[in-house]
C-alpha cells in the first residue's frame, strides 16, 4: 500500500497553522499546509502578555510595562518587574513563517487552495481540496469553527495617527469601561504606538454581536472626543472571539484541532496568542516522540473558574466592569497577567479567586453547567 503523500497535512495557514508549520519546518516531518488565501495581508496584530519564547520573537513590534483599567474608581494602573505586554504585528507574522516553510526540505504551503471534506483511510487522512486529493497520516484542522459561541468578545478598530500628541505611549489601555450601547459590558481597548499614533478598538462582551452601526457610531465617538481635529486611519480591524469553556473542545474523532477552532481563547477574555503557540509546542513535542498530541490547556478547576465569571457577566453584565476593577486593583503583581495568559500555577489561580467578591460567584457556582 503506498504511503501517505505527507507525515501531517495542516488545514488553514493563520495562527494557528502557521505557528505549528514554523515550529515542524525545523524537523524531519514532512507537512503540507493548505491555505485559500493567496496572499497574506497585515490583518491584525496579536497583543500579549510574554511568558514564553516562541518562534516569532523578532516580529515584535512594540511592548509595554504598565496598563491600566479605567472603571468606576477612576485608574487603577499595573505594571510588572518581568513581564511585558507586547504587540506582534501579523504581517510580519505571516512573513516570518513563510520562510520558515521555505527554508525548509520537508515543509510547504499551498496557498489558494480550500480544504473541504476529510475522510480517514487505513494510513491515516485523505482531504478533499479543490486542487485535488491529498493523503496525510495525521491530520491538523485550524480551521474557523462552524459552532456559535454562546457567549463572545466583538471588536472593531482603528489604527490611527493623529495631528495633536493624544496618547500616552508608555501605558496600555486594557480597558477603559463605558456606559453598555450593546447590552454588553462594553469597553475601549487602546494600544499606543506613539503619542499621536494608536490602535483604538470598541470591545464588548456579550452574547451576540452588537449591530456593525452601534459599533462604528461609537467608535467614531470615541476618536472624535480624543482628537476632535485631522485623524487618519491607519488600518482597519475587527473580530468575534469565542467566551465559551468546552469551545471547540477535542473530540475524538482523531484529528487535532488547534487555534479558535481548536479551544485556543481564553474564554473569560478571549485571549488566543500565547495558547496557540502553547498548543503548537505540544502538537510538536508530541509528534516528536511519536505520541497522540492532546491540544486542551486548561485544567478543571481553570474550566470551572472560567464557567462561573462568564456566568456571572452574562447574567448580570452591569456588574462587569466592577469586577474587572475589583481583579485588576486587588490581584499580586504577575499573578492576573500570568492567569489571564494561561498560568495553570495553582497559587496564580487562587490569588485570582481571592481578588474577588464572593457572593455572585457563588450564586453562578450553584448554577448548572
Ligand atoms: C482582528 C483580531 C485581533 C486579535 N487580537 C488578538 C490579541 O490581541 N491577542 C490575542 O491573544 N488574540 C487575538 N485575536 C484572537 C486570535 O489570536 C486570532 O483570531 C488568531 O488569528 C486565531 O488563529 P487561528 O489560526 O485559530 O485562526 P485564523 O488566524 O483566522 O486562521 C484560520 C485559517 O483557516 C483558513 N481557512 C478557512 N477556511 C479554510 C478551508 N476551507 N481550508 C483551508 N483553510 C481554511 C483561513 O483562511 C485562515 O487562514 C485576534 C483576532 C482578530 C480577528
Amino acid at each position: 500500500m503506498p504511503s501517505a503523500d505527507v507525515d501531517i497535512a495542516i488545514l488553514g495557514g493563520g495562527c494557528a497553522g502557521l505557528s505549528l508549520a514554523a515550529r515542524l519546518a525545523r524537523t524531519r516531518l514532512s507537512v503540507r499546509v493548505i491555505e485559500p488565501r493567496t496572499h497574506y495581508a497585515d490583518d491584525r496584530t496579536w497583543s500579549f502578555w510574554r511568558t514564553a519564547g516562541d518562534p516569532f520573537e523578532d516580529c515584535v513590534r512594540a511592548e509595554w510595562r504598565a496598563w491600566s483599567v479605567f472603571g468606576e474608581q477612576g485608574e487603577t494602573r499595573r505594571g510588572s518587574p518581568s513581564l511585558r505586554y507586547q504587540t506582534v504585528n501579523a504581517g510580519a507574522f505571516y512573513e516570518r513563517a513563510l520562510s520558515l516553510i521555505a527554508d525548509s526540505p520537508t515543509a510547504a504551503i499551498s496557498l489558494g487552495v480550500k480544504a473541504g471534506g476529510v475522510t480517514p483511510t487505513d494510513r491515516g487522512w485523505r482531504v478533499d481540496t479543490d486542487a485535488g486529493a491529498l493523503t496525510a497520516t495525521i491530520l491538523v484542522d485550524t480551521r474557523p469553527s462552524t459552532q456559535v459561541p454562546r457567549y463572545g468578545q466583538f471588536f472593531v478598530g482603528r489604527e490611527i495617527r493623529t495631528a495633536r500628541p493624544v496618547f500616552d505611549p508608555t501605558v496600555v489601555q486594557l480597558m477603559k469601561f463605558r456606559a453598555s450601547r450593546s447590552g454588553g459590558v462594553d469597553f475601549v481597548y487602546t494600544l499606543p504606538f506613539a503619542a499621536d499614533r494608536a490602535l483604538v478598538e470598541v470591545t464588548t462582551f456579550a452574547p451576540i454581536p452588537p449591530p456593525h452601526a452601534t459599533f462604528t457610531d461609537w467608535l467614531d465617538d470615541e476618536i472624535g472626543a480624543l482628537e476632535p481635529g485631522d485623524v487618519e486611519t491607519l488600518r482597519h480591524e475587527a473580530g468575534a472571539l469565542p467566551m465559551q469553556v468546552g469551545f471547540g473542545q477535542e473530540r475524538p474523532d482523531g484529528i487535532v484541532r488547534l487555534g479558535l477552532g481548536g479551544g485556543a481563547a481564553r474564554p473569560s477574555t478571549g485571549y488566543a496568542f500565547t495558547r496557540i503557540q502553547a498548543q503548537a509546542d505540544r502538537v510538536v513535542a508530541a509528534l516528536t516522540r511519536g505520541e497522540a498530541p492532546d491540544t486542551r490547556i486548561d485544567s478543571a478547576m481553570t474550566r470551572f473558574m472560567d464557567r462561573v465569571f462568564l456566568q456571572v457577566l452574562a447574567t448580570a453584565p452591569e456588574r462587569g466592569p466592577a469586577l474587572f476593577e475589583c481583579l485588576f486593583r486587588n490581584a499580586p503583581e504577575d499573578r492576573l497577567e500570568r492567569f489571564l495568559s494561561g498560568s495553570t500555577r495553582t497559587a496564580d489561580r487562587l490569588w485570582v479567586m481571592a481578588s474577588l467578591p464572593p457572593l455572585p460567584f457563588l450564586r453562578a457556582a450553584a448554577v448548572p453547567a
